[in-house]
């Protein structure tokens, strides 16, 4: 009988597809399990980015404190950016802590099993190199089930925004070679995965260090060659990086979803500037005209920083106005925090906190409107949706997604084969952040 494992993961995308490849590298000799109590192996794939997260980790490595009392044989891993970040320390805080491994040493983790199981524990590994070394871990048929799948396409980044520690703990930016994308493409095609999400801090900087790797916008137009898939989707773009050939790619390659998301952070030039993010307003809302003007169905989504150091009343306002200008489907938004290593956290003129909640208060005021607005344009047009399973809230309906990435739940007189397949359903109503539909025919099964 297999031993069980139970994974808990805390942050982006790209820690949930590290997560997916630790669980396929452990699968031979462990299953997933949904409760920690049935587990002999726990692991907790950690986020830094912002301090909420890094703070739930700490008393979610606490909670397994007592669990570990009662089953001694029990291996408990720390992983991911808290990991790399902290290191040794999170051992010395947590000394029931077997193994701490950074974010480019997660796939060494039935090598550091095995050393617990000796009895050469803790094992501490973090280090960061400056090549692409995580090697190809094949997908496991039974565990890739589903519709859709990540694939991590590069590790890292170089651009060091003053707010951002992604730098620190991921390393710098370093792309994976294309042949292992498609072969891992290709095998979740196989697997009877329809679309792909392809990761990376900044995928359209894709290959730009690297000699005779293809372009980003080349790659995507060589997976969506690959026959079986029937939609890619990408994150996270930078702005600076979004190229014509790119916007082309989107707007012309049927397979590449209507979605973008494209972070601005904020509206306010000075404050750009400071954040180091390397483009103006001025020029993200040329790039996001270009490609509206090409493909009129792309939907935006953003990411914005409110209360960053320095950002005044004006610059605020600044954002505001770019939210109205862009009309973004949806964002997601933030109060600046500090992070450790990062140039913002010794800026001086921190925004309070008071004011950084009525800034956050003010955005979603905002773009729940515009969000409204956009959701309720789509009541009674037909949209195509990849039917990805039932829906969470209501399991008498449907649930799937627009090539815009806009979620939609429909009933449908047709079993569970409908999962998987691509169909036409007439959208009839508007929720807050999906839209409600009727199903109308099969398109692609
Ligand atoms: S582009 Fe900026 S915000 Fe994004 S990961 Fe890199 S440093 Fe962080």
């Amino acid at each position: 009988m297999k031993k069980k494992v139970y994974i808990k993961t805390f942050g982006c995308q790209m820690n949930e597809n590290d997560s997916e490849k630790m669980l396929w590298l452990l699968s031979e000799e462990y299953e997933p399990v949904k409760a920690p109590s049935e587990a002999d192996l726990i692991l907790i794939n950690t986020c830094s980015v912002r301090e909420k997260p890094e703070y739930k980790v700490h008393s979610e490595v606490g909670r397994f404190k007592h669990l570990k009392k009662r089953k001694p044989h029990l291996i408990l891993g720390i992983t991911g950016c808290v990991a790399q970040q902290k290191g040794e320390a999170l051992v010395k805080r947590f000394p029931f802590v077997d193994i701490v491994l950074g974010t480019q040493e997660f796939y060494r983790i039935k090598e550091a099993i095995k050393l617990v199981k000796k009895g050469k524990g803790p094992v501490v590994w973090t280090e960061l190199k400056d090549s692409f070394n995580l090697p190809f871990v094949p997908p496991v048929r039974k565990l890739c089930s589903g519709v859709k799948a990540y694939v991590t396409i590069m590790q890292g980044c170089d651009n060091f925004c003053t707010y951002c520690i992604v730098p620190y703990v991921r390393g710098r930016e370093v792309s994976r070679p294309p042949e292992e994308i498609l072969k891992e493409v290709e095998t979740l095609a196989s697997y009877g995965i329809k679309e792909v999400m392809l990761l990376g801090q900044n995928v359209n900087s894709y290959g730009k260090k690297e000699k005779g790797f293809p372009s980003f916008a080349e790659l995507l137009k060589m997976v969506a060659q690959i026959e079986g898939i029937w939609r890619v989707r990408f994150t996270t773009s930078h702005p600076k990086d979004l190229s014509d050939e790119l916007i082309e790619v989107i707007a012309k390659e049927p397979k590449v979803c209507k979605h973008l998301h494209l972070p601005l952070q904020a509206g306010s030039n000075r404050v750009l500037k400071r954040m180091n993010r390397k483009y103006t307003l001025e020029d993200y809302l040329q790039k996001v005209e270009k490609l509206k003007k090409l493909c009129p169905e792309i939907a935006l989504t953003t990411d914005i920083i409110v209360g960053f150091p320095g950002e005044t009343e004006k610059d605020f306002e600044e954002t505001l106005k770019a939210l109205e200008k862009i009309r973004y489907h949806e964002i997601f938004s933030f109060k600046y925090s500090d992070r450790p290593f990062t140039a913002a956290q010794k800026f001086e003129d921190k925004v309070p906190e008071e004011e950084k909640e009525k800034r956050l208060d003010a955005v979603h005021k905002v773009q729940e409107r515009i969000t409204q607005e956009i959701y309720q344009s789509y009541v009674g047009k037909e949209v195509e949706v990849l039917v990805e399973g039932r829906s969470k809230k209501d399991p008498s309906m449907f649930m799937g997604r627009t090539s815009t990435n806009v979620i939609v739940n429909f009933i449908a007189a047709l079993e569970e084969e409908l999962i998987g397949t691509l169909v036409k359903v007439r959208v009839t109503s508007a929720g807050k952040h999906s839209l409600k539909g009727e199903f109308e025919e099969v398109i692609k099964s």
